[in-house]
């Protein structure tokens, strides 16, 4: 008995000390902790030197609110990472082809590994039939690798690869460079055509971008009028561009569009316009006789115009860029190729076909969907990067 109602003292004795002590807590911690001057703690994203602030916050900070790092580059906590910063350096076209030389040249590599020369030799050729060239420009190159290598007694893939690398710059090197046929006389027109979704209007803003930062007063003017969505795209990257964009309201013809730019252009002084086109495909008769109009048109405004007819050809569709090039070449005369997507896992194969079987110099490439993802083409810089 005795023994129980000493236990039950010991219990409030613990009870009330610990009370005693919670009460005390924050009067011992003030105490200890060091007086600071008076200054308001703010949510995190105010406390960057960039963060969002109301009007109302703006008016109640005082200078020591904002805490400034002016030495470092300021970030907002986000939840997920910064961008890195931009390299110095733009990156190579090697380190932008990497997908393709790895995905298909680079196999060319092991062909010789524990392969009789025969068995290697068919690899080759099964490796050049599945890179996208094109079976006549393969069997071009077969037929001129064979004789190279009966001339050398050594079969390896550095022979190989030179072989490789000497008859494609043959196919490729005679139409290059391969200069824009500006116009002295007034504004320079380009048609740029293709199939839907190669890049096209894509391309237009980077080619705007291009020539406006090199001092050229460039127009670029909406005729894809079949989609809702495809001028306020153009309009988009004009203003990336800082380009002037022509897209009237008040007509859907294509023909009428590219007209009136021309027009606008000659009387403004332009230097360059882009006349972006809708997709259509090569087999779609009606299109292409389209197509032919806004020639005819164009050169109506304009003598001489237009002087260059352009094909965007997306470097992921294979064999199918090379027949829709073809296609196009018949109705109006293309006077030059860009192939976009080169920074997939494309296999760029059809860069070789374009220049052998269609004697279609390839202007461009595309390496990226950004402004400054565009590259001249240069067929030695080319090959290196892939073979
Ligand atoms: P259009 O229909 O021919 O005008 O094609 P768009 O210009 O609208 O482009 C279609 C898509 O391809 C868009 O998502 C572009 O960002 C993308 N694109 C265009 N060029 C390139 C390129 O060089 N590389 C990559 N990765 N994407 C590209
Ligand atoms: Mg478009």
């Amino acid at each position: 008995m005795l023994e129980n109602h000493f236990e039950a003292l010991q219990i409030l004795v613990g009870f009330v000390g610990l009370l005693i002590f919670a009460i005390a807590l924050p009067f011992i911690l003030k105490a200890f902790r060091k007086k600071k001057p008076d200054q308001k703690v703010l949510p995190k994203t105010t406390q960057t030197s960039v963060g969002l602030k109301t009007s109302e916050q703006l008016k109640t900070q005082r200078p020591q609110d904002f805490i400034e790092k002016p030495k470092q580059p300021a970030t907002i906590d986000v939840g997920f990472k910064q961008p890195e910063p931009a390299a110095d350096k733009p990156i190579s076209l090697e380190e932008k082809l990497k997908n393709t030389k790895s995905s298909l040249w680079g196999r060319m590599r092991s062909v010789f590994e524990g392969r009789t020369e025969s068995e290697a030799m068919d690899q080759v050729e099964e490796i050049l039939y599945t890179s996208d060239i094109g079976p006549k420009t393969v069997e071009n190159l077969l037929e001129k690798i064979r004789i190279d290598l009966s001339a050398s007694n050594l079969k390896n893939f550095d022979n190989i690869s030179k072989s490789l690398r000497a008859e494609m710059f043959s196919m490729i090197s005679p139409f290059h460079p391969s200069p824009i046929k500006w116009n002295p006389n007034g504004p320079t027109v380009i048609l740029v055509l293709g199939v839907n979704g190669v890049g096209k209007t894509t391309t237009i803003g980077k080619l705007a971008a291009l020539w406006a930062g090199e001092g050229k007063k460039v127009m670029v003017a909406a005729g894809d009028t079949f989609r809702a969505a495809a001028a306020s795209q153009l309009r988009i990257w004009s203003e990336r561009a800082q380009v002037e964009i022509f897209a009237p309201e008040h007509t859907k013809d294509p023909s009428g569009v590219a007209f009136e730019a021309v027009q606008k252009a000659v009387n403004e002084k332009f230097e360059v316009v882009i006349v972006d086109t809708a997709g259509r495909l090569h087999t779609q008769d009606h299109l292409m006789e389209e197509l032919k109009k806004i020639k005819r048109v164009v050169g109506k405004a304009l003598e001489g115009a237009p002087h260059e007819a352009w094909i965007v050809l997306d470097a992921n569709s294979g064999q199918n860029a090379l027949i829709q090039a073809k296609m196009f070449n018949q109705a109006i005369e293309i006077t030059g190729a860009i192939v976009t997507k080169m920074d997939g896992t494309a296999k760029g194969g059809i860069i070789i076909g374009l220049h052998d079987e269609l004697k279609i110099p390839v202007k461009k490439i595309g390496v990226g969907e950004k402004l400054e993802d565009l590259r001249d083409f240069k067929p030695e810089e080319f090959l290196n990067a892939i073979l």
